[in-house]
């Protein structure tokens, strides 16, 4: 290391509506020294996800918001520097929430070691990592897709979605993806092996649109967005089907949710059930999901999209594409010059 400075990306500001550049701070800090049992990472690629909207806003959620003056927080893959435990040594490729920053130091308990022969290091913030983990959970225990039904799944080309429709081939059912654009569109049928598109920009009749890709019906929507989308989707539910909802990111820039239509009679008549989760509910059994979605990836069944952006300054302008859906497969950033 040649100079002892840890670029830091802070909350300076809550935002209305959506996120803007002027939101974060960039801050100069020392490069931390870990304590006993703690390591001391250098970070390679920083994650970006939907769900670090909900920690700018101060508002009763799953967890607490972040603070304003603090670090963000989110995930990171990075390489050991120094450790002073000796379940990890220097050089180690570590996976670990260490927030938006070059370097941070977490004791060893919080980081999970990479395997970099197994897949590139940066499917550890993706298919290999918690969205990965978040599809298995989501799809397998609550949506409980069984072979022959249809899946539909929104946000379909994404990190979460692009896996659950491969599950969903993998265990035999009809996949169908609702996505923004044809280049989505064709990628989640070419790429992913999905059985049908929906592309929700490409007009107002999107009833019809789900109504022609799903003429079973729907057995499990698996939830992404919610608003309009999901309106559509859950006009098609079929007896007994099963909605695991996951995020609804179309909200998330909104001070106020959307109002929509009252749908809760389509769940009392096809005696359906929506099930909410996070994914750390299923913290115990993450070893599970990804052995086998790494088995699913060895055995050439399982496809992913990274959306990588170059530069450690980029990270607020990768957080505000992401909420506008300007991504194309698991955004992330990569930290250049190392
Ligand atoms: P993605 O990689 O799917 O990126 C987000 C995508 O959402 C966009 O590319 C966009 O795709 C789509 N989208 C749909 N409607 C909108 C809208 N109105 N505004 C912006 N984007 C929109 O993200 P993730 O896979 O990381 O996350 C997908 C969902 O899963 C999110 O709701 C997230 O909060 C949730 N999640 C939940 C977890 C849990 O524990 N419950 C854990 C991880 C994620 P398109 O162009 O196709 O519309």
């Amino acid at each position: 290391m040649t100079t002892n400075s840890n670029r830091q990306w802070l909350l300076a500001s809550r935002p209305a509506g959506e996120p803007s550049i002027d939101d974060f701070t960039l801050n100069e800090a020392p490069i931390p020294t870990p304590g006993d049992g703690e390591v001391l990472v250098r970070s390679h690629y920083l994650s970006l996800d939907p769900y670090m909207r909900g920690r700018m806003r101060d508002a009763k959620s799953y967890v607490p918001p972040v603070a304003l003056g603090a670090v963000m927080g989110g995930g990171v893959v990075g390489e050991v520097i120094d450790s002073r435990d000796s379940a990890l040594a220097a050089g180690d490729i570590v996976e670990g929430r260490l927030g938006w920053q070059e370097f941070g130091v977490l004791p060893a308990t919080q980081l999970r070691r990479i395997d970099p022969d197994l897949a590139p290091i940066s499917t550890a913030l993706g298919i290999l990592g918690m969205p990965g983990i978040t599809a298995y959970f989501g799809l397998l225990d609550i949506g409980q897709p069984k072979a022959g039904e249809t899946v539909v799944v929104s946000a379909a080309s994404g990190a979460v979605g692009g896996v659950v429709g491969q599950i969903a081939k993998i265990k035999g059912c009809r996949a169908v993806g609702v996505v923004g654009g044809a280049a989505k569109a064709d990628y989640i049928q070419a790429e992913l092996g999905y059985d049908a598109a929906i592309d929700y920009k490409a007009g107002d009749r999107l009833g019809e649109a789900v109504a022609a890709a799903c003429p079973d019906g729907v057995d499990v929507y698996f939830e992404n967005v919610g608003g309009r989308v999901s309106d559509a989707i859950l006009s098609h539910i079929n007896l007994r089907a099963r909605i695991p909802v996951c995020g609804l990111i179309s909200q998330y820039n909104l001070e106020r949710p959307e109002k929509g239509p009252r749908l809760t009679g389509l769940l009392l008549i096809n005696r359906a059930r929506m099930e909410g989760f996070i994914v750390f509910d299923y913290i115990k059994r993450y070893p599970e999901a990804l052995a086998q979605l790494a088995g699913w990836l060895k055995e050439g069944r399982l496809k992913y999209r990274e959306d990588i952006i170059d530069g450690f300054e980029n990270m607020p302008r990768a957080l505000i594409r992401l909420l506008r859906g300007e991504n194309f497969g698991k955004q992330m950033v990569r930290v250049t010059g190392l």
